[in-house]
C-alpha cells in the first residue's frame, strides 16, 4: 500500500533533459539559477535522487531501488534537505523533532528562512559517514533564503566537503548569494520550456487545452506559477478592459499582491504595444487601444513603489479600489 503511495510522476520533458545532461558531467556542487517556476526544485531533486539512487542510468533514478524509495516517503538517511520551514511544510518535507515541537507548541512560527538550527544539522550531517554506502547529498532550496551566517557556515562545508558529500543549490534568485558560494559551485541557467512542451505538461495536470494557453500566458511563460492562474484562467482575458471600466469587483477574490501583479503585468503589455513591441502576459486582441505613453509610464513607475508596500497593506479592499481608478486614470489618458 504504502508502495503505491510514493510512485512519483515523470518529470516535465524539459526536466528530463537538464536531469540527464547535468548527471553527463562532473561535478560535487551544482547551483541551479532562473526565475520561479521553471522547476529548479523539481531538478534539483531529480538529482540527489539519481546520486543516491542504487540502479541509477543515465536518465536518472530507477525509481523503484530502496533508495528511490525511501525519498519518496521523505526519509532518507543520506540526504539533507535544506529550506526555509515554509518551504518544507508545503513540500511535504519532515521538520526536525526539535523544531516540529516549537512549532506545534505555539512557541514561534515556521520560519521563512533557513534557520541556523538546520545549517548546523546540515554540516554535522556533511561530517557523518553515508549510511547506504551511495555518498550523501544536500540540496539547498531557495538557497537565497540563508542569511550572512548560515551562508558562510555552508561554505566551509563546500569548501571542505568531508567524505562523499554532493550538492545541489536551488534559486530564483542566485545574484544574492555570497560569491564565494556561487563561485564554488558549477552553476547551471534552468532552460525555458518551449510553448508545445508547456501547454503539455499544463494538459498533463489535468488543465484543459483552453484555458492553458491564457495561465502559460498570465504567467509569463513559466508553467509551474501557470497552475496558480487556474481559478482566474477565464477571467483573465476580460481583465485589460474590465479594469479600463473600473470595474473593481473583477478582483474581488484577489489579495492586493496578485492584483498589483496582474496591473503590473497589464501596464507592461499595454506599453510594449505603445512600442511596436508584441504583449506578453494576454493576447492582442483582449488588450484595449487605452493610454499614452507618458500616462502608461508614470502608472509603471507607481505600481513598482506599491509592489514594495504590498506585503502588508492597512485595508485590502481600499487600497484595490485605490489601484483601480489609478489603472483607469492611466488607461483613458490620451496625453
Ligand atoms: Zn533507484
Amino acid at each position: 500500500m504504502s508502495d503505491l503511495s510514493v510512485t512519483v510522476a515523470p518529470a516535465a520533458p524539459w526536466i528530463a533533459a537538464q536531469t540527464q545532461a547535468l548527471l553527463a558531467q562532473r561535478g560535487h556542487a551544482w547551483l541551479l539559477s532562473g526565475p520561479s517556476g521553471l522547476g529548479q526544485y523539481e531538478l534539483a531533486l531529480a538529482l540527489v535522487r539519481a546520486w543516491l539512487c542504487e540502479r541509477p542510468a543515465a536518465q536518472g533514478a530507477c525509481g523503484t531501488c530502496g533508495s528511490c524509495h525511501a525519498i519518496g516517503v521523505r526519509a532518507h538517511a543520506d540526504l539533507c534537505v535544506l529550506m526555509p520551514e515554509t518551504v518544507m511544510l508545503a513540500l511535504s518535507w519532515p521538520l526536525s523533532e526539535k523544531a516540529q515541537d516549537e512549532i506545534d507548541s505555539k512557541k514561534r512560527k515556521p520560519s521563512k528562512e533557513i534557520r541556523v538550527d538546520a545549517m548546523r544539522d546540515a554540516v554535522e550531517f556533511a561530517q557523518r559517514t553515508s549510511a547506504r554506502d551511495r555518498g550523501k547529498a544536500v540540496l539547498v532550496f531557495p538557497a537565497e533564503r540563508m542569511n550572512v551566517y548560515t551562508a558562510n557556515a555552508l561554505l566551509k562545508t563546500l569548501e571542505e566537503p568531508a567524505g562523499d558529500v554532493k550538492f545541489v543549490l536551488a534559486s530564483d534568485a542566485a545574484h544574492q548569494l555570497l560569491p564565494t558560494i556561487r563561485s564554488r559551485c558549477l552553476g547551471h541557467a534552468m532552460t525555458w520550456p518551449d510553448q508545445a512542451s508547456a501547454m503539455a505538461w499544463l494538459q498533463g495536470q489535468g488543465v484543459p487545452a483552453t484555458q492553458a494557453n491564457v495561465m502559460l500566458r498570465a504567467a509569463g511563460g513559466r508553467p509551474q506559477d501557470a497552475l496558480q492562474y487556474a481559478p482566474i484562467a477565464t477571467l483573465w482575458p476580460r481583465l485589460p478592459r474590465a479594469v479600463q471600466a473600473g470595474d473593481v469587483s473583477v478582483f474581488k477574490d484577489w489579495t492586493p499582491a496578485q492584483t498589483v501583479d496582474a496591473l503590473h503585468k497589464l501596464c507592461h503589455d499595454l506599453l510594449a504595444v505603445h512600442s511596436g513591441a508584441v504583449p506578453r502576459f494576454f493576447e492582442q486582441a483582449d488588450l484595449p487601444k487605452a493610454g499614452s505613453w507618458q500616462s502608461l509610464s508614470h502608472w509603471a513607475k507607481s505600481l513598482s513603489d506599491t509592489m514594495r508596500a504590498v506585503e502588508h497593506p492597512f485595508n485590502p479592499g481600499l487600497m484595490q479600489e485605490a489601484l483601480i481608478s489609478e489603472a483607469q486614470l492611466a488607461l483613458n489618458a490620451h496625453t
